[in-house]
């Protein structure tokens, strides 16, 4: 392996899905290999074995490969289109952390040699004791290897077999160490302590196995979120110790919602709790069975009492599910439900911090590009050190644009498979019209979920005929005024529809016009009593589309409804 190879990776922990944060850095680590012509390696950190799942490993990379943030090395996944990713071409491998523990015993085993960590017994109990007289001394609790300690006599305890954790002497100095984003970055000696390396349980602590595993996987550029700035004089001293090479590192900023609050998965918890509050306060009976069996009573009972409690993303999921709550997207899975292209999503991931640099022709800044772009331009020099801001706002209207742009037969394939997804029935209803569809409501959709969204622009086509909600305005102003009036217009124009073949956009469009100069009206005032007699209101695609959507037979059932509900 040579000294300049450059090696970046993302290191997830399989806990539960990718949120969009994770995904950040990883599209950050991805684009710094691709743009210095590197290798991204995509490493599993899964030592803590409790929380972790090999179900959350496989969405965590099926989520980067829709995203098409692809790893060179790390576990290997099969895409839809035959194409693998990962593999270990290197031998640095495995990319499990679990599978690694020879290498964690090793390393402890050297700086337990050469008097660089010892073992240390106090038990659970012990340390809250510890810290507590260290809160009532108003000082902050860290532990240091006391100055009377026998290294002769740990050692042997641990040995015989007792119980104990492996803690590393954190040098007694202040550390600093270069970040590429936030410069110089220093710690003083008393916010470091002798942290533990190698746990009761023989696994190693996160801090032990990322530095042995990034030295072993020649990993040349640590990317990371800002939250592990405090781990780094750890992981610095640990390589030191070790004698390892020092990765170029870099920190990158905070994500913070719109209202400044910082981005985290616990929105999602605090959305879901106060819709439930809300629920319980208005229909308790009703909320209850609702939730079922999605969450079990006692932990429902406790996630309410406790503001930080997180319910598992599948109780969460499930709790969504059953009581249709619009909870804010934080998970990739969240976007890619809610109809986001994964181009659109990654272009917005990569503004979370960096910025081309570059103008449009019209002197605004460039803001909208491809992965191949990014992945030529990406470099730390232009990743800021101020927070960034994930604006809802902004990502909508990307999406937005970017669907308008595409042709009606590549939106009609891309929803046909978001339907496929995520809402099998109602795609599957339209059958022949779906392309009709596809391109009637393109121009009015955000995003893959409008279409069939229960309030979005192609409702009108899965309505029941009897039971969508006329509006009040339109009916007053389009059906009820003048002489006369719309509902007359509706049924002279019923035989026309019931008589006209085919049932088609122009075919209708050319009737209607027909029927418009016959009477020596406006064309409005037939094309929008029809809209409001098929649609509930005003605003819909072309007359012709309209009704060609809803199919001549429900078209006649809607007017006669019409014709009797809103006389
Ligand atoms: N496994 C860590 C996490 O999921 C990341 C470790 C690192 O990037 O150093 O937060």
């Amino acid at each position: 392996m040579s000294e300049a190879q450059v090696v970046t990776r993302f290191a997830p922990s399989p806990t539960g899905h990718l949120h969009v944060g994770g995904a950040r850095t990883a599209l950050f680590n991805w684009a710094l290999a691709r743009s210095l012509g590197g290798r991204f390696l995509l490493r599993i950190e899964d030592t803590d074995q409790a929380r972790s799942s090999e179900e959350a490993t496989r969405g965590i990379l099926e989520d980067l490969a829709w995203l098409g943030i692809e790893w060179d090395e790390g576990p290997t996944l099969t895409l839809p289109d035959g194409r693998s990713l990962g593999g270990d071409p290197r031998g640095v491998g495995p990319f499990f952390q679990s599978e690694r523990r020879a290498g964690y015993d090793a390393a402890v085993q050297a700086l337990l040699d050469r008097d660089l960590a010892y073992p240390a017994f106090e038990t659970g109990d012990e340390l809250d004791a510890l810290r507590r007289e260290a809160r009532e001394q108003k000082r902050n609790f860290r532990y240091r290897r006391p100055a009377d300690f026998d290294r002769e006599a740990a050692l042997a305890r641990a040995a015989g077999g007792e119980e104990h954790v492996v803690r590393f002497r954190m040098p007694e100095r202040a550390l600093r160490f270069a970040d590429q984003i936030l410069g110089e970055v220093h710690f003083e000696e008393e916010q470091l302590d002798d942290f533990v390396v190698r746990k009761r349980d023989g696994f190693p602590t996160y801090h032990l196995a990322v530095v042995v595993d990034d030295e072993a996987m020649g990993v040349s550029h640590v990317l990371r979120g800002q939250e592990h700035l405090n781990n780094t004089p750890r992981h610095r001293a640990l390589q030191e110790a070790l004698g390892y090479r020092e990765p170029v590192y870099a920190h990158l900023p905070v994500i913070f919602n719109a209202d400044g609050s910082k981005m985290s998965k616990r929105d999602k918890d605090k959305a879901a709790r106060s819709a439930v509050k809300e629920g319980l306060a208005s229909d308790e009976a009703r909320l209850r069975a609702q939730v079922g069996d999605a969450v079990d009573p006692g932990s429902l009972e406790r996630w309410l009492g406790d503001k930080k409690s997180q319910l598992p993303d599948s109780q969460l999921g499930a709790l969504q599910e059953a009581l249709a709550l619009d909870l804010p997207g934080i998970e990739v899975e969240d976007f890619r439900r809610g109809g986001y292209l994964p181009e659109v999503l990654v272009n917005f991931l990569a503004l979370l911090g960096w910025s081309p640099g570059e103008k449009e022709d019209d002197g605004r800044d460039k803001e909208r590009f491809e992965p191949a772009y990014l992945a030529e331009r990406f470099h730390l020099e232009r990743v800021g050190r101020g927070n960034a801001r994930f604006d809802r706002k902004k990502l909508l209207a990307f999406n937005q644009e970017t669907l308008a742009a595409l042709d009606d037969a590549h939106f009609l394939s891309l929803w046909d498979a978001w339907c496929t997804r995520y809402a099998p029935k109602a795609g599957g209803r339209l059958g022949a019209r779906a392309e009709l569809f596809a391109a009637a409501i393109k121009p009015r959709s955000g995003t893959l979920a409008d279409p069939t969204d229960p309030a979005g622009p192609g409702a009108f086509v899965f309505a029941a005929n009897e039971a969508f909600p006329f509006d009040e305005k339109a009916v007053a102003k389009f059906l009820r005024k003048g002489e006369p009036n719309g509902l007359e217009q509706l049924a002279a124009f019923r035989e026309t529809v019931a008589g006209l073949d085919p049932f088609a956009p122009d075919t209708i469009e050319a009737a209607a016009s027909a029927f418009a100069e016959a009477r020596g009206i406006g064309m409005g005032k037939i094309a929008q009593p029809l809209r409001v007699a098929v649609t509930g209101s005003s605003a819909s695609p072309g007359l012709g589309e309209t009704l060609a959507l809803v199919g001549r037979e429900a078209v006649l059932a809607r007017i006669d409804r019409c014709l009797r509900e809103c006389a």
